[in-house]
């Protein structure tokens, strides 16, 4: 094997020599190992950049750079692949999305540094401006100022002047000639370029009538731009440049030159003869040739727009990435072609922070610098992946051939660390982080549609934020569970509408008393196919954002019904109204409480809100706050479900609460499991030291209600002493008769 190397090694050294002479180009090792890892080097060529590069009639990229490569072919082992473009824009697209490896000629740009590195120089031009031979003559760029000046989209003179030359009102195109045509139509006053592309195309076009106005101290240099993750390929290409002939760079950039030269008529053809026949084509073909000369460029810039038009209907515009509607179709092509596949969507959640809270602009630099990242590692570890962008902060990859879970995850893995860490994005910097949820498709088994299998994608990405996991794949079960919840909101909206829920009043004990103090008010929603429990449809409301609406319905009517048997209430007799977490931690709850407690004339103080001990945690210092301003208005505040959470002890201590609600799965072991006897009298005993009073909840038998008061509850709720009860029943089992005055009746009496 060893050997072997060794072997080709030495081959392929005493090759280079023999075929350089002088220039010995010798690879070593790792150089060698790169070119056999890398039969095939493709490189973007713009179509019309006479004399850098243009593609002939045959659709053959030809030119100076071009040459150049060939040379640097037959020196290096490198094998070129040319693709060619129709402007400098899509051939950085192109190499900013992977399709191709390098350009052949470029100018230090700002878009292009951010991912690729240069070779050195190849070529150098004077930087000038031209103007129509009509116009008084230019002869200072402070001249220009305030004027339109065409400049070539994307080109190095685009990217001087702007920088150097504010003043200048630049006028971008896509295509050398287009901006000459500009000029030469007047549209604008000059155009900056290289000369000598420049003066390729004015002896293209020598109806044109202009001349160079002035040089600019600045040149223009060219180079090789190499994709970043390349180096190897840069070094190549700059050792092989430094062998080349001297003169070679000259020879071949004048056979261009001279090559574009020799497609205006040769000066060897007589002056007679060429007067005759210039006089017979100008009687015979001017009016034809100008004619059909105007359709093919009006067909050509048709094409143009049409492609262009096409290809942002599929690209997203900031990061340049195949949309929702190009990757839908991707992935339907591969689901006919029963190609095995995964794909994965991405949830970058700081994208959307960053664009509600500092404006469009920043949000899309965020999401340019994510596509960056992912695209970099992909094109790293699988190139075969596609990646788009979805809409809001996700995006998609597809990849095909892959679809075992360890490999998917793999991939997933390698694209949470590449987009894990730090983000500096102008004045900000950001931690980031991201969920995937991924799909598979196995020909053989699955019969699955694109938008499907895109869904299902969708699906588990919602399961990943949901859980606070990284990475999940699809299940089945997930569309159930999705579809039931779908079910379950339309019918709670309906049910909200049309009044169709209604609310249960449990009754609230004093345990020394004896006495009912007072009611848990808590929400019933009865439908034709039964009863649905709170504790399944309120979660469903809480993630629909339709628990606002609910919480708003449930307080009115608790302090209608306070208004309506407010004279057969006893005086101390408190209704306790639960509120979500989202209500609370939203801060609609203190403006729901305190609005409708006036509005139904209801003294706060006979009101308590409970309010969830994980609701508390969720966002204490919102929470903190609205609670505060609760209290201070007069409501009673409970925690709700106490033990159930994780707060601490010390961010209670500062919270105005007035009743601490034990929750009831502490409350079956009481009888005989000591740590829940033990847990209970801690609670108890914190409760004391920050003087709320205690009620213990779900009370089912005698036995736990003795010895929840012997443990030192002062107040029950449960089972054992009422169950929640429609408010006709609630009336008349616990309020005295309008007209009768007469104390709350005691239990079992
Ligand atoms: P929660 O606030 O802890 O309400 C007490 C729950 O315990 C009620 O269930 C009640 O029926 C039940 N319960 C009372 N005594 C006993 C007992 O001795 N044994 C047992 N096993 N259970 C008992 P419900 O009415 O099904 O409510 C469940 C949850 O739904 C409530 O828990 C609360 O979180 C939520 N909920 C109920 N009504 C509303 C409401 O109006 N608004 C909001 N936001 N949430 C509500
Ligand atoms: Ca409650
Ligand atoms: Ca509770």
């Amino acid at each position: 094997m060893q050997w072997c190397l060794v072997k080709s090694l030495t081959l392929l050294v005493v090759a280079c020599c023999w075929s350089l002479g002088a220039h010995a180009y010798i690879v070593n090792a790792s150089e060698y190992q790169w070119l056999e890892d890398h039969p095939k080097v493709k490189v973007a060529v713009v179509a019309e950049r006479l004399p850098l590069e243009f593609s002939d009639p045959q659709g053959q990229a030809q030119g100076y750079a071009v040459d150049m490569l060939a040379q640097l072919a037959s020196q290096t082992h490198l094998v070129f692949d040319y693709h060619v473009f129709s402007s400098i824009s899509s051939a950085v697209l192109a190499l900013q999305q992977g399709q191709v490896d390098m350009l052949s000629s470029a100018p230090r740009h700002h878009r292009l540094s951010p991912f690729v590195h240069y070779t050195q120089a190849t070529e150098l031009q004077t930087l000038v401006a031209y103007q129509n031979l009509n116009h008084a003559r230019f002869s200072s760029v402070e001249q220009l100022s305030g004027q339109k000046v065409a400049v070539v989209m994307g080109s190095s003179a685009h990217e001087i002047v702007a920088k150097q030359f504010p003043n200048l009102s630049l006028q971008p195109f896509t295509r050398l000639f287009d901006a000459m045509q500009a000029l030469a139509q007047q549209q604008v006053v000059a155009i900056v370029a290289g000369n000598d592309e420049v003066a390729a195309q004015l002896r293209a076009m020598p109806q044109w009538h202009m001349q160079q106005a002035f040089q600019f101290e600045q040149d223009l240099e060219h180079r090789f731009a190499v994709r970043d993750d390349w180096p190897m390929l840069v070094s190549l290409l700059n050792r092989g440049l430094n062998s080349l002939e001297p003169n070679f760079s000259q020879q071949s950039y004048h056979r261009w030159q001279s090559i574009v030269a020799t497609t205006q008529p040769s000066n060897t053809v007589s002056y007679w003869w060429g007067l005759g026949l210039l006089l017979l084509f100008i009687v015979i073909g001017t009016g034809f040739l100008f004619i059909q000369q105007k359709f093919h460029r009006l067909k050509y810039k048709a094409t143009l727009l049409r492609e262009q038009l096409d290809y942002w209907k599929n690209h997203d515009e900031v990061t340049g990435l195949p949309n929702r509607r190009h990757m839908t179709r991707l992935i339907a092509d591969w689901l006919d072609d029963a190609l095995p596949m995964s794909v994965l969507m991405f949830d970058f959640p700081r994208q959307n922070e960053v664009f509600e809270n500092f404006g469009q602009h920043l949000g899309e630099v965020t999401r340019e610098a994510y596509a960056k990242r992912v695209q970099k590692s992909l094109r790293r570890h699988y190139p075969e992946a596609q990646l788009g962008y979805w809409y809001h902060h996700y995006f998609v990859v597809a990849i095909p051939t892959v679809n075992r879970d360890k490999e998917v995850i793999a991939i997933a893995k390698q694209i949470i660390q590449s987009c894990r860490g730090w983000l500096r994005l102008e004045q900000l910097q950001l931690l980031t982080r991201c969920h995937v949820g991924y799909s598979c498709f196995h020909p053989s088994r699955d019969a699955i549609h694109s938008d499907a299998l895109l869904a299902n994608a969708f699906t588990a990405l919602n399961h990943a934020v949901k859980d606070g996991s990284s990475i999940c794949r699809y299940h089945p079960d997930f569309s159930q569970a999705s579809l039931v919840k779908l079910t379950l909101e339309s019918k709670l909206r309906k049910a909200i509408a049309n009044d169709e829920l209604e609310l249960f009043y449990q009754p609230q004990y004093c345990l020394l008393s004896n006495q009912v103090i007072g009611a848990e008010v808590l929400l019933r929603w009865f439908t034709d196919g039964g009863a649905i429990s709170p504790d399944e449809f309120v979660p469903v409301a809480e993630e629909t954002g339709l628990v606002l609406q609910l919480d708003k319905w449930v307080f009115e009517n608790a302090m209608r019904f306070m208004a309506r048997y407010a004279s057969q209430l006893a005086k101390d007799f408190k209704l306790s109204v639960n509120f979500s977490a989202a209500t609370v931690s939203l801060g609609h709850a203190e403006k729901i409480a305190i609005s409708y407690a006036q509005q139904w004339q209801v003294n706060p103080q006979r009101i308590c809100i409970e309010i969830t001990e994980s609701a508390m945690m969720e966002q204490p210092d919102e929470a903190k706050a609205s609670i505060q301003r609760m209290r201070d208005a007069g409501f009673g505040i409970a925690i709700d479900d106490f033990g159930t959470g994780y707060s601490s002890m010390a961010y209670l201590k500062h919270l105005p609460v007035t009743l601490l609600k034990i929750d009831r799965a502490f409350v079956s072991g009481l009888e005989d499991n000591l740590s829940d006897q033990h847990i209970v009298k801690a609670m108890v005993m914190v409760a004391r030291s920050m003087k709320f009073q205690v009620l213990i909840e779900g009370i089912e038998t005698q036995n736990q209600a003795n010895i929840a008061s012997v443990m030192g509850c002062e107040q029950a709720q449960g089972f054992f002493f009422a169950r929640p009860q429609a408010e006709v029943d609630f009336v008349q089992h616990y309020l005295p008769k309008p007209h009768v005055k007469e104390p709350l009746r005691l239990v079992g009496s």
